[in-house]
């Protein structure tokens, strides 16, 4: 029987890395991807991803300069775990405070730890809003709440962990 190619190979198990996608979904997505999809298009999309600055005050790329400037007497600081949290927040509330997203969340098992997760750069942009109060944005889950727990240790701040709804609730009240 004929060999796989090597980078059709390589391609199936660069997607099976990807957290949620499994061997068999990976199989399929880059059989697609290789005789049938747009690769140039995604290839070109990765590459102005990987050159991106990930901007250290609100921790996401292709951020706009200064993000977090001129609002130092902020009284909430949100914290989320993931862009689409960060996403679901902005389609209830117009938020513009100061913001910071973990993209994962601390999980001594996969070996995302304090360092993977930028926890240095969350401290010091949070320092930057003294009286500011936190609003953690995690998954009810061991992990969400361990990483909640670690970021009101470290930073010392009050502050609740929240569901989006109730972040809702707690930036409407103060508008
Ligand atoms: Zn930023």
């Amino acid at each position: 029987m004929a060999s796989r190619p090597r980078d059709y190979q390589l391609l199936c198990e660069a997607i099976d890395g990807l957290p949620g996608i499994g061997a068999q979904a990976a199989e399929r997505l880059a059989e697609w991807l290789v005789y049938r999809g747009d690769v140039g298009q995604l290839s070109d999309i990765l590459t102005r991803i990987k050159h991106s600055e990930h901007c250290k005050h609100c921790n996401r790329i292709q951020c706009q300069q200064d993000c977090q400037s001129g609002d130092d007497a902020a009284r909430f600081f949100v914290v989320t775990s993931t862009e689409m949290l960060l996403e679901q927040l902005s389609m209830l509330v117009d938020y513009c405070g100061p913001l910071f997203v973990l993209h994962g969340e601390l999980s001594p098992a996969n070996g995302t730890g304090p360092s993977q997760l930028c926890m240095d750069d969350l401290l010091a942009s949070v320092e930057a809003f003294p009286d500011a109060s936190l609003l953690v944005l995690s998954s009810d889950s061991v992990e969400g709440r361990t990483t909640a727990e670690y970021i009101f240790r470290r930073t010392g701040r009050g502050g609740e962990r929240v569901s989006v709804e109730r972040a809702c609730e707690i930036l409407r009240g103060h508008d």
